[in-house]
Parts: C-alpha cells; sequence; structure tokens
C-alpha cells in the first residue's frame, strides 16, 4: 500500500512524539526538516502546503528549481558536502549550512557573507564514527578549528552535525549520536564559542529515534517523510 504525504507525516510524527515522551523531552525542541532532495518541485510544494517548513537539500543542482520557484515559502536548510566554488550559489540562500568541515570553506563562506553583509548559520559537521568516507573534522580537530574560525564575524556557529554509518540495527548508531553531544556539551562547558552551541544535526530517516533520544535538535528526514519520486 502507498502512503500519502499526509500520512506519512503522521506517521512520523506519531514516532517522534512517542520517543519524545519516553526520553522526557518536549516536541518543540526538535525541528523536522524534510529533506526534499528525491523529489520534484511539484511534490516540495506538496510538502510546504502540508506545514513542513523547513527544507533540506544535498547540492544546489537538485535545489535550484525548487528554491527558485518556492523560496519564499520555506526556511531552506544546506545539508550536503559543499564545494568552495559552489559557496557563491547557496549563501544568502539558505539560513542553515549544515556541513561546515573545513577552514577553507569556512574561509569562503566568510568571504562572500561578509561582501554581502549577511550572517549565515552553520553547523560544524563532524566525523563521529571515525569513518574513511565519511566527511566531517575528526573531533580531535575541532577545538583547533573553532579558534581558527572564532574571528569570521560573518558566521554564527549554531551547532554540529553528524552523520551515522549504514548499520543493521539503529542501535548501533547510538554511540555516535551519543558523541556528538557529549562533544557539545564539552565545548559549551569550556566556552570555545562566543554563544554556546544550541544544534544537535543528527537523525535521518533508518535511525532518527535514536538521535531523538541522544538530544537532536534538528532531524534530517528524506524517504520516510517526503518518499522518493517514484513513490
Ligand atoms: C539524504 C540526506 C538525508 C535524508 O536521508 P533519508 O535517509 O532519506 O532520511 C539526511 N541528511 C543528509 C546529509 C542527506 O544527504
Amino acid at each position: 500500500m502507498q502512503l500519502g504525504l499526509q500520512d506519512r507525516i503522521e506517521h512520523v510524527e506519531q514516532r517522534i512524539e512517542e520517543v519524545c515522551k519516553q526520553s522526557r523531552r518536549k516536541r518543540e525542541e526538535i525541528q523536522l526538516v524534510a529533506v526534499t532532495k528525491y523529489v520534484s518541485v511539484a511534490k516540495t510544494a506538496q510538502v510546504l502546503d502540508a506545514g513542513l517548513l523547513h527544507l533540506g537539500e544535498n547540492r544546489w543542482q537538485n535545489a535550484e528549481d525548487k528554491w527558485n520557484q518556492l523560496h519564499e515559502r520555506g526556511v531552506w536548510h544546506f545539508i550536503g558536502h559543499l564545494q568552495t566554488n559552489k559557496v557563491k550559489d547557496v549563501i544568502g540562500k539558505f539560513e542553515y549550512i549544515h556541513s561546515l568541515d573545513r577552514l577553507s570553506l569556512a574561509k569562503e563562506i566568510q568571504k562572500k557573507a561578509s561582501s554581502m553583509d549577511i550572517r549565515v548559520k552553520v553547523l560544524v559537521q563532524v566525523n563521529i564514527s571515525g569513518e574513511e568516507s565519511k566527511y566531517g573534522l575528526p573531533p580531535e580537530q575541532v577545538d583547533s578549528f573553532f579558534e581558527q574560525i572564532s574571528a569570521f564575524s560573518n558566521l554564527e556557529v549554531v551547532g554540529l552535525m553528524t552523520m551515522a554509518p549504514e548499520v543493521d540495527h539503529a542501535e548501533m548508531t547510538r554511540p555516535v549520536f551519543r558523541g556528538l553531544r557529549e562533544l557539545r556539551d564539552d565545548i559549551n562547558n569550556r566556552g570555545l564559542t562566543k554563544n554556546p552551541l544550541t544544534h544537535l544535526s543528527m537523525g535521518m530517516s533508518g535511525d532518527f529515534e535514536i538521535a531523538i533520544e541522544e538530544g537532536a535538535t534538528f532531524v534530517r528526514l528524506g524517504s520516510i517523510l517526503v518518499g522518493k519520486e517514484e513513490d
């Protein structure tokens, strides 16, 4: 049986509310980011119609038509790996960039944001799992990274992001999510950033409940929530 968008949203909402109840978190602490990278402009418009206003895209090429037609209706999150030469395409369009993972990228975002006289909210992507294939700073480089970007006044660092490895059992992702939360708490305890880091962007379709239990504030849901175009 095929589920319509409304059914998917209700299903996901129920699961989020259940896990919030069990882990004594408030539903409003968690912001759903509907990942629309698999779907068309029309389907993305339906997502907005359904009241999901935070949209995630991982490549400008996939996002461009949707952003051009719908940008005034939503809050846009850039969640994918960002090449330095693509910063010019996304800057000023996406309210959040979740994938700041290297100094050269920070420099470029700072430069472009400064020239436009805007501030950009960024999350620092950390490779907690240590998988070779994953983007993100190694945790041991996070301290020096924050120091290096501390003077970049057009960057507003609001949190950390990570991707868990693909595993057979979602439970196996828990140490990764917990690791990101502990890293954030440690950074805040030591006052490494101007303002405390509030956000943890973690959890996707296969593991969002574990991520919420471990403190996620943004969950990035594509297939389970929005579906893919052929659905
Ligand atoms: C595609 C993508 C997601 C959503 O993945 P699903 O498993 O379909 O929910 C989340 N985060 C990032 C960075 C992605 O690229």
